[in-house]
């Protein structure tokens, strides 16, 4: 792999500096020098799978319905400008930027009481996102979003205008002390749970969240279990803190199956001040994250069990389907080599009947092609294809990983191909990076 050029920003200025991606030994650095302010380096990859075999070349989707023009170029002309890359997958409204506990940890800037937006402007969010090619799924995000006690009109809102996936990103600490409130905003129409949850044991909240919230998150996790709402655990993996927890985590979402339906590993990102660079042993990079799981599942998820996005960039996530069958053994339906052979990566894109039939249909074809699993090969022979049938449809289990963008490590390539779009207060689509992005005095590039 030879040294590759792109595009960053200086952590000082913002200012545009040109980067290179360099590998040395099994590390991939970004170099990148600001004529005022100096040299930086940061850690963008360590181990295996190797940066250069997972990479996918990314084909851009053209944006029909831009809101911004290019004045300045990327990234000082977000909205979404039309030399973006792809459309919105998932739209984040930030409801409320208040919080009720104080992370050392916080992407939004959190606990700012004071000038929420009203209902009326949130719905008339939804209406720019409708106008720009929605209905996207959406993430209700904060702040803590549940603090609103309007959260119900605000789903139901979103759901009367054509919003079906309509998603609460929350620590869980006022669904978890008022059911009522949980249970109204699931009436409304209130899809999953995007549940913060940093690990197994008190001491990674109290590092990270400023107190023990274990019991709390466990309480409402059986709260989701009655109520049949759906979780998908967010742990932000801190190398020293809970990277030795991720096969816990695993282990338990796998017992908490079906309410749990997945976990989504956020490997730490530095939005905020910080006056020097991170050091890099601060910074867990996405194939620790794959080979740690391996390890500690004890080899029962492997790293070749996931696979690049097909949406945003292949070096901002991993993910890996697996069908939980009754002998509780994990069938992996995601396959990273697909592209290496003639068999496609089985992926469903909606629920249902139909979807579930060409989910199997792709994976019994996989078995006898050349990157067959033997493990896969193996369960499916001892359970019936009835039972695979009904486990697909109840216990899919979705493990996948994002890695944000912080100023030291910001490549505007992968800025340009991201799909996820925070909903500024005056109506703008902004890619979550660049949205969070701070320069070393935490001064943000957008967020106002
Ligand atoms: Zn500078």
């Amino acid at each position: 792999m030879n040294n590759k050029q792109t595009e960053s920003l200086c952590p000082h200025c913002f200012r545009k500096i040109p980067a290179r991606i360099v590998p040395r030994g099994k590390k991939v650095y970004m170099e990148k020098t600001c004529p005022e302010h100096g040299s930086f380096r940061t850690i963008l990859w360590r181990g295996e799978p190797a940066m250069n075999t997972w990479q996918r070349p990314k084909i851009p989707a053209p944006i029909h319905y831009p809101n911004t023009e290019v004045v300045k170029g990327c990234p000082y002309d977000c909205g979404i400008c039309p030399e973006h890359r792809q459309h919105t997958c998932t739209a984040l409204l930030e409801i409320t930027l208040d919080c009720n506990i104080r992370c050392p940890v916080c992407f939004a800037d959190g606990g700012r009481p004071g000038g929420d937006p009203s209902l009326d402007t949130i719905e008339s969010w939804y209406q720019t996102l409708l106008d720009s090619g929605g209905p996207y799924n959406i993430q209700l995000s904060g702040g803590e979003p549940t603090l609103r006690d309007d959260l119900p009109d605000i789903i139901t809102r979103g759901r009367r205008l054509g919003f079906d996936f309509i998603q609460v990103n929350t620590n869980g600490i006022r669904f978890y002390e008022e059911p009522n409130f949980l249970k109204s905003s699931i009436d409304a129409g209130l899809a999953s749970l995007f549940l913060q949850f940093d690990g197994m044991t008190g001491d990674v909240y109290e590092k990270l969240r400023g107190a023990d919230y274990l019991k709390i998150k466990l309480g409402l996790i059986e709260l989701c279990a009655e109520m049949d709402l759906g979780v998908i655990l967010v742990p932000t993996v801190v190398p020293g803190v809970n990277d030795h927890q991720l096969g816990d985590i695993i282990a338990f979402a796998l017992k908490n199956m079906p309410t749990i339906r997945g976990v989504h590993f956020q490997p730490i990102s530095y939005f905020g001040r910080y006056p020097s660079a991170p050091a890099d042993s601060m910074r867990i990079t996405l194939p620790e994250v794959m080979q740690k799981i391996e390890n500690q599942t004890g080899g029962e998820i492997k790293t070749t069990n996931f696979a690049p996005p097909g949406c945003e960039n292949s070096l901002c996530s991993f993910h890996g389907n697996f069908v939980l069958m009754p002998s509780d053994k994990l069938v992996p339906l995601t396959k990273r080599d697909a592209a290496a052979c003639s068999c496609q990566e089985a992926q469903p894109a909606e629920e249902g009947a139909a979807a579930a039939r060409r989910f199997v249909a792709q994976n019994w074809r996989r078995r006898s092609c050349c990157c067959g699993n033997e493990t896969a090969g193996e369960s499916k022979v001892s359970d019936s294809l009835d039972i695979f049938l009904e486990r697909i449809k109840t216990h899919k289990f979705c493990l996948s990983a994002m890695a944000f963008q912080d100023v030291w490590n910001i490549n505007l390539e992968r800025l340009r191909d991201c799909c996820i779009h925070v909903v500024s207060p005056e109506g703008r689509r902004i890619p979550f990076c660049a949205y969070n992005l701070t320069n070393r005095e935490g001064v943000p590039l957008y967020r106002v």
